[in-house]
């Protein structure tokens, strides 16, 4: 079967790849991707496809039986692209100003798709049931799959299956990692308010740029000193604006920065302690403040069971030279959501183009990746689908 697999995903590559630079031309916001997400439903209609469209929003699913009993696996593809200007120079890229497809997730889609095909071709030898997942507006929180779940996406879904093109490591590269491999990723702003006044007067005022600038300072203690050093996190204040004239002591002071942490409890523990040491720096300047803390996307949690499969699976494609444990990524991604409901694992698949030394990172003005690397994805996500139902570790134990 396995054979059968491979030697299709091979035949359609061509296909794969020209879907692939058909998306890149025409790349689509979060939660705007109108066109893609007909495009992707259209593709399923046509080759005969059980398909259902606008799930929890933008989001397409498409469910394909096998011929024999089963379980039911997903596997999940991001379809939205990036507010950023193309400025590869080749001949697929961007048409749509200021919009480009700087994370892969046009890849994940052509990928998904053309294994969905080769699925679909297959099901009459196929055990269980496949949800194809295609999941819109991934890159901007509240993201595209706490809709979808809501609106059924997981129902029946015993296990599943993503992986993300990563363009800074090799082709033949497949990266895995039990437990958390991607991080919470949240956002706080605060206000500080003090009292202006002259810049020769100090002694009437309560100067808003002094105390955030006491804040910025022990913030930092929350993971020098309060966060168990067993753990992780980061506190990143990236934003300090307090703009007067030079002589004008500022009246407010307005701080913006992000947190990410592995770890629900040490989430908790450090919402909590940005406003402890900003009620204790207020109060110390008998100034007021506004602390704001919004929660994006929870950490990224493998299920150990599944992620072990997978390396297995990957350790038998002939494509993939080397299969390795990856640190966890300090990134978000919203295929945490998934994980909280149903077993599975999410991987990394390497991507970088031929010939360079250094390749762009994600979310850069020329980013691109080696194509290649769908083929490789398409097989290894396949592969562990189709074998699910044979490996008793897979099945749910809940
Ligand atoms: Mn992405």
């Amino acid at each position: 079967m396995e054979t059968k697999l491979f030697q299709k995903l091979e035949q359609y590559y061509d296909e794969m790849v020209s879907i692939r630079r058909y998306l890149h031309q025409h790349p689509e916001l979060s939660f705007k991707e109108f066109e893609t997400a007909k495009y992707i439903e259209n593709y399923y209609r046509e080759l005969g496809v059980s398909v259902k469209g606008n799930v929890g929003g933008n989001g397409v699913v498409a469910r394909i039986k096998g011929a024999k009993p089963g379980l039911t696996v997903a596997l999940r593809a991001d379809f939205d692209a990036l507010p950023i200007q193309d400025e590869k120079d080749v001949p697929y890229k961007s048409t749509i100003p200021g919009v480009m497809h700087a994370c892969g997730h046009d890849g994940h889609t052509a990928t998904l798709l053309v294994l969905g095909k080769v699925l679909h071709e297959l099901k009459d030898q196929l055990e269980g049931e496949y949800v194809l997942i295609h999941q819109h507006a991934e890159e901007f929180a509240p993201g595209g799959a706490i809709s979808m779940i809501e609106d059924g996406c997981l129902e029946g879904v015993d296990v599943i299956f993503g992986t993300h093109l990563w363009s800074t490591e090799p082709l033949g590269t497949i990266q895995y990692r039990v437990g958390p491999i991607m991080a919470a990723a949240d956002r706080f702003e605060i206000t500080i308010q003090g009292q202006g006044g002259h810049g020769a007067q100090p002694h009437r005022t309560r100067d808003a740029i002094v105390t955030a600038s006491q804040l910025v300072v022990h913030l930092q203690q929350i993971i020098a000193r309060r966060v168990n050093p067993i753990e992780s996190g980061v506190v990143t204040v990236a934003s300090f604006v307090a703009e007067n004239a030079f002589n004008v002591i500022a009246d407010k002071a307005k701080l913006a920065g992000t947190v990410r942490t592995f770890s629900e409890d040490i989430r908790d523990q450090i919402e909590e302690e940005i406003e402890t040491i900003l009620k204790g720096v207020c109060l110390a300047n008998k100034s007021e403040y506004v602390y704001d803390y919004y929660r994006g996307y929870p950490a990224v949690v493998n299920h150990e069971t599944e992620t072990q499969y997978l390396v297995n699976i990957a350790n038998q494609i002939p494509e993939v030279l080397t299969v390795q444990e990856t640190e966890p990524h300090m990134g978000g991604e919203d295929f945490a959501y998934y994980l909280q409901h149903v077993r599975g694992t999410f991987f990394f698949t390497g991507a970088k183009p031929d010939g360079v030394e250094t390749a762009y990172p994600h979310h850069h003005p020329r980013f691109d990746f080696n194509e290649k690397a769908m083929l490789v994805a398409a097989k290894t996500l396949g592969s562990a689908a189709i074998h699910a139902h044979q490996e008793e570790k897979v099945e749910v134990s809940n």
